[in-house]
């Protein structure tokens, strides 16, 4: 095991924990109101599971083979998918996730509840909003979110849970603001919709650069890798 991994993750992990305090605090809620999940895509299994030893309960992986890899060696801990997935792979992990954050069309809901229903399961899912109405990524448009859930709610085996966005890159997160407020109210209008099947519980964003400024504007669940575990080497 290395030791500086372990130690740069105690010192993140600690001023993690009161930045996300001081967050809740400002939107009104609790420390306990905030769901940390770690994104552990290229960290060491070690050092997950001293951080899960830690007290981080919720892990993600963004990549199918990397998970499988690790899959039989993680701590106990809530596991979660949160990277783009392909349909073709999804038989390969769904009885081994507790939630996709992901699912980012109709044809990957309609193949995750296919092989739901064939080992019968019940999959609690994310849908993948595309907040920033970008060209290189995929997920429901804002416009769209409503009748995608309606749509998606419907297929068997699976359970929509909430939403999930990764907003554009912006130059600093108060710009990043005006995309997570934005989210909050699709989520808020959704919930208010009570669609059969669905309840928007799991408001997923926030990343190591703006998990502040994604909590104050009503994030519930953020998802942090950098700020963590530190730089990686390479990029993904
Ligand atoms: C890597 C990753 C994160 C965490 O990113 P950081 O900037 O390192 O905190 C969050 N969500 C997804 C989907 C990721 O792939």
């Amino acid at each position: 095991m290395e030791k500086s991994s372990i130690s740069i993750f105690d010192e993140n992990y600690k001023q993690i924990i009161s930045n996300i305090a001081r967050a809740a605090e400002k939107s009104g809620r609790k420390y306990e109101d905030i769901t940390l999940l770690a994104a552990t895509k290229t960290v060491d299994v070690d050092v997950i599971n001293h951080a899960i030893k830690s007290g981080v309960e919720f892990i993600g992986e963004n990549r199918v083979q990397e998970f499988l890899s690790k899959y039989n060696d993680y701590a106990p801990s809530h596991k979660h998918f949160i990277g783009h997935l392909q349909s073709n792979k999804v038989k390969d992990i769904i009885d081994k996730v507790e939630l996709i954050h992901s699912v980012d069309s109709y044809k990957l809901a309609a193949e995750i509840s296919k092989q739901a229903v064939k080992k019968g399961l019940s999959i609690d899912v994310l849908l993948e909003i595309n907040i920033g109405n970008e060209q290189s990524k995929s997920g429901f448009l804002y416009d769209e979110a409503c009748d995608a859930v309606g749509k998606i709610a419907q297929l068997d085996g699976i359970k929509i849970k909430g939403l999930m966005a990764i907003p554009p890159i912006c130059e600093n997160s108060d710009q990043n603001r005006v995309y997570f407020s934005k989210m909050k109210k699709l989520f808020i209008d959704i919930g208010h919709k009570k669609i059969d099947n669905s309840s928007m519980d799991i408001l997923s964003m926030g990343m190591s650069d703006d998990y502040e400024a994604a909590i104050e504007e009503g994030a519930n669940m953020i998802r942090l890798g950098t700020a963590l575990f530190g730089r990686r080497n390479y990029n993904i």
